[in-house]
């Protein structure tokens, strides 16, 4: 047995195979100099590409519906487009490597479908993309991160957002990497997943690689690779006394949370698309505090269409039902970027043009979102709401925006219901001029996380100073009761979504506060509501 620790970031006790999760490697190949050479390796790789389209089409068809698996279809339609073969074939007979062939062709005829007038067409140029990108990485031995069969510890170095969204949730008992922070996203998809996980590990890949078996104590952060039989005893008596508390909470399952003097309090989950919203009707959740809306754009090589973006909501919007669903608009920037929408490389990325900042500046982005959360809107109960407020300008500019979206839609017969708009309070400037947002917002919900990284000046990202990162710190608590304060005396409500929303030993105090709405990890909402009802607040 080898042992060894990490920063726990949710409890509990998992024990079963690792797998490690290893980076893809582009290596492109140069041409052979031999045109039919490169053709026959471009047949084989497009051949290839049918084969992973028809399998992800049937997995599409069960996971997510005939007709958004149609998608995919038109993929594989693609691969037969005679233009583009006969494109590509001009491409090698002039002495480029089949890859590249594949990759520039695809290029050009995205272009092409993106110029054009009708929307279908316009459409269909991401699938281009996509498909000629699939052949490109094939050509390059890229055949992408391997799983497989059955539930595991899945270790890593380190995961990007735009990783872990391609990651199969359900089959994931427990996440180890040896980097990121307990602010990290892998850590908020831990909780998200209600898996006991560690991050800044000290675990070995080949260790990791090379177990027959991997245990992880989400309680003490400690990593087991192939536990002697004492150590496996006390983790299953650990892993049966966890699921005994889990299953004491049931007690307070479809009860009101309402404190003893009669306070309602709503008791959210955070959400990052469809899927996340079904483990929140089934986690009892009473609505949507956040839905993260990157995450729709992350793990891909094209913006989202605003039929796609429509989709998604109205499938949360539906999923829901009456229950709140509060959207946050693109919180794209710092730790979650993406190559396709040609942001720069910035110096200090978490200062940088992130979040409604973006959304102001480049309004092809912005509008198809809104458009989508207006359209979404007629299908349930949805808010909307802006990350990265740092001025009431901001405010008024996007509320301007979203007013004149509803218009238009109206005008083109389109549904709308009335949307609440609210500020999401994470810089402290907007936390400092709450009292002033309050007269333009319709609620706050505050994100914690990045409030707390730029009131001390610590990079939530880095690990190394995560002693630094002290979300209770007296500066933030003080900007956290103006913030409820502000929200009270102008009668909207406040909310707090990021991690110190779930956090036990604060429940008391942000109720006293005057905070009324919580937002967390679906799996935590029944350990919150028990605190409610037992709260004399
Ligand atoms: C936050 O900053 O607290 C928050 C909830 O948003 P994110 O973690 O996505 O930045
Ligand atoms: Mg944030």
């Amino acid at each position: 047995m080898t042992q060894g620790y990490g920063l726990p970031v949710f409890s509990g006790v998992a024990i079963g195979n690792a797998v490690v999760y290893r980076k893809a490697e582009r290596v492109l190949p140069v041409s052979s100099g031999d045109a039919n050479l490169e053709k026959a390796k471009f047949e084989t790789a497009r051949e290839t590409a049918r084969e992973q389209l028809t399998a992800l089409y049937e997995k599409a068809k069960v996971e997510i519906g005939e007709e958004q698996a149609a998608i995919i279809e038109v993929q594989m339609l693609m691969l037969d487009d005679l233009d583009y073969l006969d494109a590509v074939e001009a491409a090698i007979a002039d002495g480029a490597a089949a890859a590249l062939a594949a990759l520039d062709c695809g290029e050009e005829f995205a272009e092409v479908f993106a110029a054009m007038d009708d929307e279908y067409m316009k459409a269909r140029s991401a699938d281009i993309r996509d498909m000629s990108h699939r052949i490109y990485d094939i050509l390059c031995g890229n055949t992408g991160f391997q799983l497989p069969e059955g539930k595991f510890l899945l270790v890593a170095e380190d995961l990007a957002p735009s990783e872990t969204i391609q990651l199969p949730r359900e089959r994931i008992l427990a996440f180890l990497t040896r980097q990121g922070s307990s602010s990290s996203h892998t850590a908020i998809l831990a909780r998200t997943l209600n898996i006991p996980s560690l991050v800044q590990s000290d675990i070995p890949l080949e260790l990791a690689e090379n177990c027959e078996v991997l245990a992880v104590d989400g309680f003490t952060g400690t990593w087991y690779a192939d536990p002697d039989a004492e150590t496996m005893e006390m983790l299953l008596k650990k892993q049966a006394e966890d699921n005994a508390n889990r299953q004491a909470l049931e007690a307070y399952r479809g009860k009101e949370s309402v404190t003893k003097s009669g306070k309602k309090i709503l008791l959210c989950a955070n959400i990052g698309c469809p899927e996340d919203a079904e483990a929140a009707v089934k986690a009892d959740a009473e609505g949507v505090g956040l839905m993260r809306s990157e995450f729709l754009y992350l793990g891909r090589d094209n913006l989202p269409t605003e039929e796609e973006l429509f989709e998604a909501y109205k499938k949360v919007a539906q999923i829901m039902g009456e229950r709140p669903v509060v959207i946050r608009t693109l919180d794209i920037g710092a730790d979650k970027q993406v190559s396709y929408m040609g942001l720069e490389q910035e110096e200090n990325p978490a200062l940088g043009l992130r979040g409604l900042r973006i959304c102001l500046t480049r309004e092809e982005i912005f509008r198809p979102q809104l458009r989508a959360i207006y359209r979404a809107s007629a299908y349930g109960n949805l808010s909307v709401m802006f990350p990265m407020v740092a001025s009431v300008w901001e405010l008024k500019a996007a509320k301007a925006l979203c007013y004149r979206i509803r218009q238009e839609l109206e005008s083109e017969g389109i549904p709308t219901k009335e949307v609440p708009i609210g500020v999401m309070v994470e810089t402290p400037a907007a936390a400092v001029l709450a009292h002033e947002l309050a007269k333009e917002a319709a609620f706050f919900s505050v994100g914690t996380n990045d409030l707390t990284q730029y009131t001390l000046a610590v990079d939530r990202q880095n690990a190394k100073l995560d002693k630094f990162y002290d979300p209770y710190h007296p500066a933030l608590m003080a900007l956290l009761a103006h913030i409820a304060k502000s929200a009270n005396e102008n009668g909207i409500w406040a909310g707090i979504c990021g991690e110190l929303g779930a956090d036990p030993k604060m429940t008391e105090t942000f109720l006293k506060m005057g905070f009324t709405e919580l937002s967390m990890a679906a799996g935590r909402v029944l350990e919150l509501r028990k605190l409610v009802c037992e709260s004399e607040v």
